[in-house]
């Protein structure tokens, strides 16, 4: 699985396998068991998701060393603040069965604890039970706001981004901060497969409209975590370092944005 450095040095897979909305049974255990033998490195999992026990026990069965793969979770919003996000890490790491978390996110920005939450990651981060710490749903503004009161740099903003929302203000803020971002809903949850543009692309690639926007997104450095409960689509999500895009198609991709939003936009909601 291709991998990009992350400004501690660090290497995340460029893909990996979301789980949200999969029940913590066996529809998460058997995703990620599968994603496993397939060869994804990477699961991003959150509190909320009330799965992490699930992705902990398919990461036990599946006899792959703890150091090859990659573990994204999340502080939740009713977590935040410096002692319960502590105490919400400890449980997170607990379900997932694991003595370390590879990215610990908060997941949410809430205004009146960015300083106090970020100060708990920073500590986790230092005491080593972390090996990279980041945001999600961050917009220019919270970052701002975050880096007035922190030692450390988010390695990653992890935020809605696809065709149709390509946040070129805050790709670019994010570039020149070394953070990189990583794309949640990269498929549109599937409506990808309904825009003309990329059904032309997937023609012409032979590639399908998911993988064309996946492969998108790897060229341009941001990360993808697709999700998917089905097998064949698992896999398919998968293939996608076996082949460019030319240039002149990722203009194509990059100039389809529309500002829409499948979720809450970070600037308005307040929580
Ligand atoms: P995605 O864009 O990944 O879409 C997932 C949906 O698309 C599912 O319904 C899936 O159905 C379907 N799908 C998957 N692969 C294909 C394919 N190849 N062709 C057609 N349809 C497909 O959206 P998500 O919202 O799930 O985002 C991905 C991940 O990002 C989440 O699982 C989560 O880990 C993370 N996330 C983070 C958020 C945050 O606030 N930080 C917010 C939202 C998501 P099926 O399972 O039936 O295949």
């Amino acid at each position: 699985m291709k991998t990009i450095e992350l400004n501690n040095g660090i290497k995340m897979p460029m893909l990996g396998l979301g789980v949200w909305q999969m029940d913590e049974g066996s529809e998460t255990e058997n995703s990620v068991n599968f994603a496993l033998e397939i060869g994804y490195r990477s699961i991003d999992t959150a509190a909320l998701y009330a799965n992490e026990k699930g992705v902990g026990n398919a990461i036990r069965s599946s006899q792959i060393n703890r150091n090859e793969i990659f573990i994204t979770t999340k502080v939740w919003n009713s977590d935040q603040g410096y002692e319960k996000t502590l105490s919400a890490f400890t449980k997170s790491m607990k379900k997932l069965q694991t003595d370390y978390i590879d990215l610990y996110l908060v997941h949410w920005p809430i205004p009146d604890k960015i300083s106090s939450t970020w100060k708990a990651l920073e500590k986790l981060y230092d005491e080593k039970l972390v090996r990279a710490i980041g945001v999600s749903n961050f917009a220019i503004k919270h970052l701002k706001e975050l880096f007035k009161n922190s030692e450390i740099i988010p390695t990653i903003n992890q935020v809605e981004y696809h065709p149709y929302l390509t946040q070129p203000e805050l790709v670019d803020f994010c570039q020149k901060n070394k953070i990189v971002m990583e794309a949640w809903a990269p498929l549109m949850k599937g409506k990808v497969n309904n825009i003309s543009e990329i059904i032309n692309l997937s023609e012409k690639y032979k590639k399908t409209p998911a993988q064309i926007v996946l492969r998108w997104n790897a060229q341009k450095g941001i990360i993808s975590i697709p999700k998917s409960s089905r097998k064949e689509r698992i896999l398919e999500n998968s293939q996608i370092f076996d082949f460019n895009l030319f240039d002149e198609d990722i203009k194509i991709l990059d100039s389809l944005n529309k500002n829409y939003r499948l979720g809450p936009n970070p600037n308005e909601i307040d929580f």
